[in-house]
């Protein structure tokens, strides 16, 4: 499959990684909207929040909490958490991905 997140989760691609365990990724915006912008992926490929599973729930309550502690980590109390899901919402790349921004 050709999904570039894919390849950014498994290192064939070189990306701003700032973290990584069993569920989910987490990396720098490569066109950053805010000063800081991280995306958190799952592992494993899901192409949309509607294609979402019931097993895949421990990936998508860890993304919540590791957007978090790496929000906490890199300085920011404050900040925005987004998922745009389908392409009409705006949804570029699909491999879902968490928005982490930071507001100043
Ligand atoms: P979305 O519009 O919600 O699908 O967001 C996709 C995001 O992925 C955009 O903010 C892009 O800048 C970002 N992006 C695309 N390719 C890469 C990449 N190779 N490394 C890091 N971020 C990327
Ligand atoms: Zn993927």
């Amino acid at each position: 499959m050709d999904c570039i997140f894919c390849k950014i989760v498994k290192k064939e691609i070189l990306s701003k990684m700032e973290y990584q365990d069993e569920f989910c990724t987490v990396f720098h915006d490569i066109n950053p909207r805010a000063k800081i912008h991280l995306l958190v992926v799952p592992n494993k490929h899901i192409a949309t929040v509607n294609d979402m599973e019931t097993a895949d729930e421990p990936a998508f309550g860890r993304m919540l909490k590791v957007a978090r502690d790496t929000a906490q980590k890199l300085g920011l109390n404050a900040y925005k958490l987004l998922i745009s899901v389908g392409k009409e919402a705006g949804q570029e790349v699909f491999h879902v991905h968490l928005h982490v921004m930071s507001v100043s």
